[in-house]
């Protein structure tokens, strides 16, 4: 059995950028940047006002200044004043040249029709984005990997960019076995339970914009080797849900043996999780995750959402950390590292009530996952823990 370290390793050794494609910057969230983006332009490509008031020259601040013409926002003809006049003008106003200097409305008077600047901390310069003060043409605007998020389409936007480079995200099937399964919406006899993994993995999937295939399949050797087989052939990243174990009708491992799947780890020294398995084909990774619904989810945070990560290209493919004080003190087992479900107010960390792998009911309350490695046995209150970020 390898330990976190080690399973972690191998997945960001064993996992490359899926293919590059160009889509338009309103469908490229949650997608990666393949390529460095260069500014096409200045932003602003104009000097410009950061205020509803006038422009003028600084040198005639101390005369009454008669205002001479109007600027409005989107106006692009060119108005050029002499010094001792000023311009009304408007926030997003593009600034005439002559001028080097607004004041906001509130701080002015009109004295006979004529501007008076009541604003004695205003400098030159003042309330004016310069040409290119956000960034100059040229120049790096979005380093290669980085994610795209609501921010990132918005600069994009408003550089005039209408499409990316970025590498492709997966395609995805989840396939869960089990014959205890029912869908809910059913009637449960006695011995069956509720289906939860593939809405839970579908909805952490629909978070990084990944809309996944869902089969289910009866624990039955023939059906999980016919379904992995089909999976295989038409994706970058299938999932599978129990049947991973050492049970009599856990027919996971074999089935992907069958169809070839290059094993690259099963079993990880860690709790929840112990079964995860890893493997790949020339086309598809392969994760076999626990039936029991916080390890699958657990498991999916810790690895397969690396995995996505990686083949996204990211440059930030794992959960983020901190480095926070623990409440409560906890004791564990030596041997095996813990992934605690555990809640953040982002100054310190605590373990919640219900951390058995089928436990979701705490899960659904945490924020974070408090990390203590195979060699801890104990933690005093106060004292710094590992928080990986959900
Ligand atoms: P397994 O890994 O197949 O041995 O399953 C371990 C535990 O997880 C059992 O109690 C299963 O009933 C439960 N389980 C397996 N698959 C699911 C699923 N898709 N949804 C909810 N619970 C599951
Ligand atoms: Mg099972």
């Amino acid at each position: 059995m390898i330990s976190v370290e080690q399973a972690k390793q191998f997945v960001n050794q064993s996992v490359f950028p899926l293919e590059i494609i160009e889509v338009t910057v309103v469908d490229a969230l949650e997608f990666c940047l393949a390529e460095d983006v260069v500014a096409p332009i200045s932003v602003p490509s104009f000097n410009q006002s950061a205020m509803d008031g006038y422009a003028f020259s600084y040198e005639s601040i101390q005369e009454q200044l008669p205002i001479v013409a109007e600027v409005a926002a989107g106006d692009t003809q060119k108005v050029e004043i002499k010094n001792n006049e000023a311009v009304r003008i408007f926030t997003g106003s593009k600034v005439p040249d002559s001028c080097d200097t607004v004041v906001m409305q509130e701080l002015t008077e009109l004295v006979d029709g004529k501007l008076v600047v009541k604003d004695e901390g205003l400098k030159q310069g003042g309330n004016i984005r310069k040409k290119g003060h956000q960034i100059e043409v040229g120049n790096l605007a979005l380093e290669k990997g980085v994610r795209i998020n609501a921010a990132t389409v918005g600069f994009l936007s408003n550089l005039g960019i209408t499409s990316v480079k970025v590498y492709n995200s997966p395609s995805v099937t989840i396939i869960a076995t089990g014959d205890e399964l029912v869908k809910p919406g059913n009637e449960l006899e006695d011995g069956q339970i509720y289906e939860s993994n593939t809405f839970m993995l579908k909805a952490a999937l629909n978070k990084l914009n990944i809309e996944p295939k869902i089969v289910l399949v009866e624990d039955d050797k023939e059906a999980t080797q016919k379904a992995i087989s089909e999976a295989l052939e038409n994706n970058d990243l299938l999932i599978l849900s129990g049947g991973i174990s050492v049970g009599d009708y856990d027919f996971v491992k074999e089935a992907l043996e069958y169809n070839g799947v290059e094993e690259i780890f099963y079993k990880v020294k860690q709790k929840p999780g112990k079964p995860l398995y890893f493997g790949k084909t020339k086309k598809c990774y392969v994760f076999a995750l626990p039936g029991n619904p916080a390890a699958a989810l657990t498991c999916f945070y810790q690895y397969v959402n690396t995995a996505i990560n990686l083949m996204k290209g990211s440059k930030a493919p794992s959960l983020n950390d901190l480095t926070l004080p623990l409440i409560k003190s906890i004791k564990k087992k030596e041997g095996r590292a813990t992934f605690y479900k555990a809640f953040t107010d982002y100054k310190t960390v605590e373990i919640l009530e219900g951390q058995g792998s089928d436990v979701l009911k705490s899960f659904a309350l945490a924020n974070c996952f408090v990390y203590l490695d195979e060699t801890v046995q104990e933690v005093s209150e106060n004292e710094m823990v590992n928080v990986h970020l959900i």
